[in-house]
């Protein structure tokens, strides 16, 4: 697995895409699975574990690539381990297919199915393979514990003798999956929690985990029919900006999470805005390694800027690997188990279906996803 971009664990993919406990419910099932060797080590599982629950373990991944049905990784694989592969064989992994036209082109041509986890469909029956879920789920609560470990206060309220400390002021802006467990997360710790969404129907939800919501009138906005916001119009950006000032200035913490299901991110803080916070306060850019919400955060570090820690890292999920791993692999176990075909053991590529039609994005030659063709001409 390759990271993206330079980032602070050492450009070292962290998760895996299997555990024991995954790879013994696939072998049961009849696959056969090969591990790279140290695959787990981070998310602290031993080679030996995943030996005794009939894994084999291969040292050189390459020697075994042109005899696989599926690599699954949690990243997207390397030109030469593609070209590596037999025709026909199917590649999972966070494929990022919006910003990777050559990689999922060069896939097409060489006759290699690919399913991007990102384009699973946000269906009911999709949830337990739904693995943007699971990583922004885990974003979220990294995001404060890194924002937690910056600020040079505490979160609670502590009341002592030797006096009484109130609690941060914590402003999340963008309260999907990550927003929401961070405001959860936040609130855990104490804070008083203020969020804003341009999805107006988040805002009971916002409130349910004991949050405050706030109220811009920035006219029409709404969502997709996957629940994905919609890109606001200049005046209504200028007009959030305006209205999240005065918020933005009073908080100790501010986390940005907003993101356009296949577009670069919206800027929610210029500089100007950032220069008005006080010093010692920190900013988490959610966004920072995929274009940035806040202006002058840098991917993959952390910053500081008048006083004001801006904290870009990225790679949210991989801080608590494990996790991550655990819920990656389950994600994983979940989709191959949806359409394994029992007779065969093999995977079974049922186009028709509605899953496999969102996240299939090449086959047989062709890109087969109406978005990406749209978005590569
Ligand atoms: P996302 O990562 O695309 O974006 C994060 C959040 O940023 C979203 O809530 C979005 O509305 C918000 N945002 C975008 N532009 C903004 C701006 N200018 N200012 C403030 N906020 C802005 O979204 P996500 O977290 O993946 O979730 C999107 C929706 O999909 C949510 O409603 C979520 O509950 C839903 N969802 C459904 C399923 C399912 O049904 N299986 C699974 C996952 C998510």
């Amino acid at each position: 697995n390759e990271s993206k971009a330079p980032d602070p664990l050492n450009n070292v993919e962290k998760r895996c895409a299997a555990t024991p406990s995954s790879a013994q419910r696939l072998v049961k099932k009849g696959a056969t699975l090969l591990l790279e060797a140290g695959a787990g080590l981070h998310s602290g599982y031993s080679d030996k574990e995943y030996e005794e629950v009939g894994v084999t373990i291969i040292d050189d991944v390459n020697v075994a690539l042109s005899t696989v049905d599926m690599l699954v990784a949690v990243n997207k694989p390397s030109d030469t381990q593609l070209a590596l592969m037999k025709k026909g064989a199917i590649v999972v992994g966070h494929l990022d297919p919006f910003f990777q036209q050559p990689l999922i082109e060069s896939i097409a041509e060489k006759g290699l199915t690919a399913i991007s986890v990102e384009m699973i469909p946000r269906s009911s029956r999709a949830q337990k393979m739904d693995a943007l879920s699971s990583q922004a789920s885990l974003a979220g609560y990294v995001m404060v514990m890194q924002a937690a470990n910056k600020l040079p206060s505490i979160l609670p309220m502590m009341m002592t003798p030797s006096g009484t400390i109130k609690p941060a002021k914590v402003f999340i802006i963008g309260a999907g999956v990550a927003g929401l467990q961070a405001i959860a997360t936040a609130k855990r710790l104490g804070a008083n929690v203020l969020a804003y969404d341009t999805r107006a129907v988040v805002a009971e939800q916002v409130e349910s985990l004991g949050g405050k919501f706030l109220n811009i009138d920035i006219g029409e906005t709404g969502q997709t029919k996957d629940g994905y916001a919609k890109e606001l119009t200049d005046e209504q950006k200028a007009k959030q900006q305006e209205a999240q000032r005065d918020a933005i200035a009073d908080s100790d913490i501010v986390i940005t999470t907003a993101q356009l299901f296949g577009r670069k991110p919206p800027v929610l803080i210029a500089k100007e805005t950032l220069a008005l916070m006080k010093p010692g306060s920190v900013v988490v850019d959610m966004a920072a390694t995929s274009g940035g919400n806040v202006e002058g955060s840098v991917a993959g570090d952390t910053v500081e800027i008048n006083g004001v820690t801006v904290i870009g890292n990225g790679y949210w999920s991989q801080y608590v690997a494990k996790a991550a791993t655990d819920m990656y692999a389950n994600n994983i176990y979940n989709l191959i188990d949806e359409f394994f075909d029992d007779e065969t053991k093999t995977f079974g590529l049922n186009l028709e279906d509605d899953i496999l039609a969102g996240c299939v994005i090449a086959h047989d030659g062709n890109i087969t996803n109406d978005m990406l063709n749209n978005a590569y001409k």
